[in-house]
C-alpha cells in the first residue's frame, strides 16, 4: 500500500457557507457535515475567487485567478498550465471525476487530467412507466436529485480503485430548478401553499421568468425559495452521511485526505438577485471548506484566516512534494498553506474575486422582461479582509461593507468610511496590476453549441 494518502475532493455545487448548521445556520440542515467538521479543520472565512461554476472550478484546478486562467467564457487554459488532476496523475495517482455538472465535460476541458471521468449527467432513456414515476416524484418534490446515485457511484469507484487515488466529486443537488419541500417549511406556510409555490417556481425557472418574480413576487415566495434551498441541502447532507459512514469502514478514513467545499453560493433574493452571477457578495463568495486528514492535520480546529479555493492545489502539491507553477508562490497573492495552522493564525492575507459580465445576461433579459438587468451589465472585482469588503465595478459606484457589523452586506459605507475604502482600493489595484502570467489569450472559445445545450439542461436558458 502506498504512503501517499488517497485524496477525495468534494464540491457541493452552489452551496453557500451560511446555510450549513456548522457555519451557524439556525436550522439543522447538515447534521452529517457537522459531524465531519468535528473531526476536521473548518475554515470559517473561505471564499471562491469567482461566483459561478466554470471560472471557480478552473481556479480550483489550477490555483489561478479568473483573469489569469481566462476560463470565464472560454475553456480551461491549455497546457503547459497543469491541472490538479494532471499533477496528481503524474505523481502516480489514479484520477477519477464523478460529476453531475455538465460543465465538467469536453466543452470546457475541466476534466483534463482525469483518467476516469464518465459523463454522469447524460441520462439513459427510461421506459415509459419509469419516466412517469420520475415525473410524479419531481412534481411532488420527492425527487432523487442525484446525490444518492452519485454516492453509490463514488462508493463503487472507491471499492475498485487502485491506491492512491484522487477522486473528485461534484454534487448538484442544491443547484436549481429541482427543489425539495421538506423537512423545513417557512413559518405560516402550509404544505399545500409550499407545493403550489414550488411548482410555480420551477415553471418560472424553466421559462427563464424567475427574475420577474423578484419584481412581482411576494416575500412569502422568497421565504419558500429559501427553505427549499435548505431542504435540498438537507437531502444532499443525508447522502453525504452515507458516504462518510462508508469511509469510516475498513480503515479507509485513516488513509484518506478528505476535503469538502463548494464552487460558489447562491443569491436567494438578497441584493435583489437570484442565482449565482452579477455579484461578489458573500452569498456567492463565501463557501464551506472542511478538511480531514487523520494523523496529519488536527481535528476539531477552526481557522479564521482568509483562505481561498486557489490555495487547495498549492497546499496539496507542497505536501506531496509536487512541483507547480512558480506563479502560485510568487504571484501577487502568494498561496497559503491550508494545513499550517500556526502560520494561518498569523496570516493577514486578503482574498480576491473577479467577475465578467456573462453572456447569459442577455438571454435572461430577453425572457424576464419585467426585471431591469441593465445595472448588472458591468465587470466586478473585490478584495475581502477580516473586517471589510471593497467591490469595484467597471461602471457605477464602488461598494464598501463592514463584514463584522453587517455580514449581509446591506449598507454601502463607501462615503462614510472613505479612508478604509481608499486603502482597500489601493490594495485591489496593486493586486490587479501586479505583473503575473496570464494564460487567457491562449485559451480557445468553448464549444458554443455544447455550452448552450448544457445551460438548457441546467435550467439556465
Ligand atoms: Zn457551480
Amino acid at each position: 500500500m502506498s504512503d501517499l494518502p488517497n485524496i477525495i475532493l468534494i464540491v457541493l455545487d452552489t452551496v453557500r457557507a451560511d446555510r450549513l448548521s456548522c457555519y451557524g445556520h439556525h436550522l439543522p440542515t447538515t447534521p452529517n457535515l457537522d459531524r465531519l467538521a468535528r473531526e476536521s479543520v473548518l475554515y470559517r472565512q473561505a471564499t471562491a475567487p469567482a461566483c459561478w461554476t466554470l471560472p471557480s472550478h478552473a481556479s480550483l484546478f489550477t490555483g489561478l485567478y479568473p483573469s489569469e486562467h481566462g476560463a470565464e467564457t472560454t475553456t480551461m487554459p491549455p497546457p503547459p498550465v497543469p491541472t490538479l488532476a494532471e499533477l496528481l496523475r503524474d505523481a502516480g495517482y489514479a484520477t477519477i471525476a464523478l460529476c453531475r455538472n455538465p460543465w465538467m465535460g469536453r466543452a470546457t476541458e475541466l476534466q483534463r487530467g482525469f483518467e476516469d471521468c464518465p459523463e454522469v449527467w447524460v441520462r439513459p432513456k427510461l421506459p415509459l412507466p419509469a419516466r412517469l414515476l420520475t415525473r410524479a416524484r419531481n412534481v411532488l418534490g420527492l425527487a432523487e436529485t442525484g446525490a444518492r446515485e452519485t454516492t453509490e457511484l463514488v462508493m463503487d469507484r472507491i471499492r475498485r480503485a487502485h491506491e492512491p487515488y484522487f477522486l473528485f466529486v461534484n454534487y448538484m443537488d442544491v443547484h436549481p430548478p429541482s427543489r425539495h419541500t421538506s423537512p423545513f417549511l417557512p413559518p405560516r406556510i402550509g404544505r399545500m401553499e409550499a407545493f403550489v409555490g414550488r411548482l410555480r417556481h420551477i415553471s418560472q425557472t424553466k421559462r427563464g421568468k424567475q427574475w420577474d418574480a423578484l419584481v412581482s413576487g411576494s416575500p412569502r415566495s422568497l421565504d419558500l425559495l429559501n427553505r427549499m434551498y435548505d431542504n435540498d441541502l438537507h437531502y444532499l447532507d443525508a447522502n453525504l452521511g452515507r458516504l462518510f459512514d462508508f469511509l469510516g469502514e475498513a480503515g479507509r478514513a485513516e488513509r484518506t485526505l478528505l476535503i469538502v467545499t463548494s464552487d460558489h453560493g447562491e443569491n436567494l433574493g438578497e441584493h435583489n438577485l437570484l442565482w449565482h452571477f452579477f455579484s461578489l457578495h458573500d452569498t456567492l463568495l463565501r463557501v464551506p471548506l472542511i478538511a480531514r486528514w487523520p494523523g496529519a492535520i488536527p481535528g476539531a480546529a477552526l481557522v479564521d484566516a482568509q483562505v481561498q479555493l486557489t490555495d487547495i492545489l498549492p497546499t496539496l502539491a507542497a505536501r506531496l512534494g509536487i512541483e507547480t507553477l512558480p506563479a502560485l508562490s510568487s504571484g501577487p497573492r502568494p498561496h497559503l498553506d491550508l494545513f499550517d495552522l500556526d502560520a494561518l493564525s498569523r496570516s493577514e492575507s486578503p482574498a480576491y474575486a473577479e467577475h465578467q459580465v456573462p453572456p447569459i445576461l442577455d438571454k435572461w433579459a430577453a425572457r424576464s422582461t419585467k426585471y431591469d438587468f441593465e445595472p448588472l451589465r458591468r465587470d466586478l472585482r473585490a478584495v475581502r479582509t477580516v473586517s471589510h469588503k471593497y467591490i469595484e465595478a467597471s461602471r457605477g459606484e464602488p461598494s464598501l461593507f463592514d463584514l463584522t457589523e453587517d455580514p449581509g452586506e446591506t449598507t454601502n459605507l463607501i462615503h462614510s468610511r472613505a479612508e478604509v475604502a481608499g486603502s482597500l482600493a489601493a490594495e485591489l489595484h496593486a493586486w490587479a496590476s501586479a505583473p503575473r502570467a496570464r494564460h487567457r489569450q491562449a485559451a480557445e472559445s468553448a464549444d458554443e453549441d455544447l455550452v448552450s445545450q448544457r445551460l438548457q439542461e441546467l435550467g439556465y436558458l
